[in-house]
């Protein structure tokens, strides 16, 4: 019988595995995401019913009953957060979750290590648990101390409620090197003393990572730690010798630090060089400090400018999440193909809030994959194209990224609106974006700025058209 039960839960967590897998697939592209989503679901119940068939509990037992009673709580909330958190909050709501993950394994490897036989490590009563057991849960509670310290701290920048200071690379080279020190001595001296220091130190040093990091910099810390998160949950894996823990945790953790390599990539910068020569992001020098004269029009205006075009390329940016412009901006495209014009949607790597935040927005409003262009992909097009029709984009445009070595989005690159022959900003006001850098664009020659709420003015647009 006990033969039969652990092949089933061998199974089933093979089974949960290769669900995982194929939701990766799946939510990599914007038209497989459901299907993806809906086999991460599946794994996880898959998962579930392996793990009850590992406690041998049986639904009297309190165990049993208490952990019921917390998957029913946790998703609850889980669900409450979901249907409730609007678009521009997402990637809070992610940090917050990933910091709930360092937590968990933190909290795992402490019980191990004060009671290790109800993780069936050695049998009841015995202290011989192995030297590797002592490196896995010290290393699984470093890493999810990291990824806690580090995730809250992200979620106070990105939720605006912290701005960040500077942190000496001094600092954050001793802390790193005390940490990997204390872990070689713990697990030669198994001393809890020496336990609780390192994963203090964990704490410090996650926080001390993330606070300098400069703005332009966070989509990559958000996806860094994520992959921490994931690493974090594969070293308790190892602890538990819980193969599922182990994979899925690797699958986090290796898709995190891809995707932090393609972000970087696409700020041309490097991943060390983000984590460890971060930029301030206290208010930037390079913001607009004079009055400097620019054109504004009038949705009338822009209409008639549209209207004569040839060809336009639409580039959404984070005013478009805001006030929830897509659907408003859909209706203006279609009207545009209808009288022969040819549209395109250019999306940055980094524009909104999250990575594929713009994709996810134009999936809402229903708009055609096909139509949708990445960076590489379109970049050269705006030579050719009469109307750059930038829809709440800042930072992403900016040529000071090209032209401005002092500047602190300098290397990233850009989207080039300002090859095209006109380029229409809308937004509310003159002022900067996420980065806090000043975009000459704003007034230069070909340039209408379009001041106001960008839904109101799509909309305003498309009844002049
Ligand atoms: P930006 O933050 O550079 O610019 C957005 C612009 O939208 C602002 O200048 C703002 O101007 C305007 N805006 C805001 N609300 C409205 C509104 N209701 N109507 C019209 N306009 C509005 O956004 P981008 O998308 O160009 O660039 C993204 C930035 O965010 C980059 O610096 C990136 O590094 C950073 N980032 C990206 C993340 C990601 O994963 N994608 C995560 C975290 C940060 P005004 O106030 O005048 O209206």
């Amino acid at each position: 019988m006990a033969a039969i039960q652990a092949n089933a839960v061998n199974i089933l967590y093979l089974t949960a595995a290769i669900c995982f897998i194929f939701s990766l697939k799946g939510l990599s592209s914007p038209e497989s995401a459901h299907g993806g989503n809906g086999y991460g679901i599946s794994g996880m119940i898959f998962a579930c019913i392996a793990a009850y068939l590992c406690t041998n509990c049986t639904p009297i037992d309190f165990a049993f009953q208490l952990t019921v009673l917390t998957i029913i709580i946790g998703g609850t909330i889980g669900i409450s957060i979901a249907q409730n958190i609007s678009m521009t909050s997402l990637p809070q709501m992610i940090a917050g979750f990933h910091s709930l993950v360092g937590l968990a394994a933190v909290l795992i490897a402490f019980s191990v290590y004060y009671a290790p036989w109800l993780f069936e490590i050695v049998p009841p009563g015995s202290a011989a648990v192995p030297a590797s057991s002592f490196a896995e849960m010290s290393i699984g509670a470093a890493i999810g101390a990291i990824t806690f310290s580090g995730s809250v701290v992200a979620f106070l920048k990105l939720h605006g409620i912290y701005k960040g200071h500077r942190i000496p690379l001094s600092l954050n080279a001793f802390l790193c090197s005390s940490i990997v020190c204390l872990i070689v001595y713990f697990v030669t001296t198994k001393s809890s003393t020496v336990f609780l220091l390192l994963t203090i130190l964990a704490f410090i040093f996650g926080a001390a990572l993330i606070m300098p990091v400069g703005g332009a910099d966070m989509p990559v810390v958000v996806s860094m730690l994520n992959s921490y998160s994931g690493w974090a949950a594969s070293g308790i894996g190892f602890t538990l010798h819980n193969d599922l823990l182990i994979i899925t945790g690797a699958l986090v953790g290796a898709s995190g630090a891809i995707l932090s390599y393609i972000m970087c990539k696409g700020m041309n910068r490097s991943l060390i060089n983000v984590i460890f020569t971060p930029e301030p992001s206290v208010a930037s020098p390079d913001a607009a400090t004079e009055i400097k004269p620019f054109k504004q029009g009038s949705p009338e205006d822009a209409a008639f400018i549209l209207k004569n075009a040839a060809s336009v390329i639409v580039v959404p940016g984070y005013g478009m999440a805001t006030s929830q412009a897509q659907h408003a901006l859909r209706e203006m495209v279609d009207l545009l193909k209808k009288q022969g014009i040819n549209v395109k949607y250019a999306i940055h790597p980094v524009a909104g809030r999250m990575p594929g935040h713009m994709n996810v927005l134009l999936a809402e409003a229903n708009v055609p994959y096909e139509e949708v262009f990445e960076l590489d992909e379109i970049n050269r097009d705006f030579s050719c194209c009469d109307v750059a029709y930038v829809i709440g984009a800042n930072d992403v445009t900016n040529p000071a990224a090209k032209k401005n070595p002092g500047s602190s989005i300098y290397g990233m690159p850009i989207l080039d609106v300002e090859k095209a022959k006109v380029i229409m900003f809308l937004k509310r006001s003159m002022g900067t974006g996420y980065a806090g850098v000043d975009n000459e664009l704003f007034y230069s020659q070909n340039t209408m700025m379009l001041l106001g709420d960008a839904k109101k003015t799509t909309e305003a647009v498309v009844k002049a058209i």
